[in-house]
């Protein structure tokens, strides 16, 4: 995940170290206290896998490939 930080002061980029969750802006100097996302929840990569079966190209597919130049 990928996470833009801006002072909310100055709109100034933000750099966090990681873990830390004060950043001071190296512009105005303001100290922000940034909360994290909670994590989201792990489930079994069983429950996460979609499997799609398709039977060949569909119809409007076929029609388009063997169409006649
Ligand atoms: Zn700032």
């Amino acid at each position: 995940m990928i996470l833009a930080l801006r002072c909310p002061t100055c709109s100034g980029p933000l750099a966090l170290a990681e873990g830390a969750s004060l950043a001071s802006c190296s512009f105005c100097k303001t100290t922000s206290l940034v909360a994290r996302p909670a994590a989201p929840p792990t489930r079994p990569a069983a429950e996460l896998a979609c499997w799609f079966l398709f039977r060949g190209p569909s119809a409007k597919r076929k029609s388009l490939v063997e169409r006649p130049r």
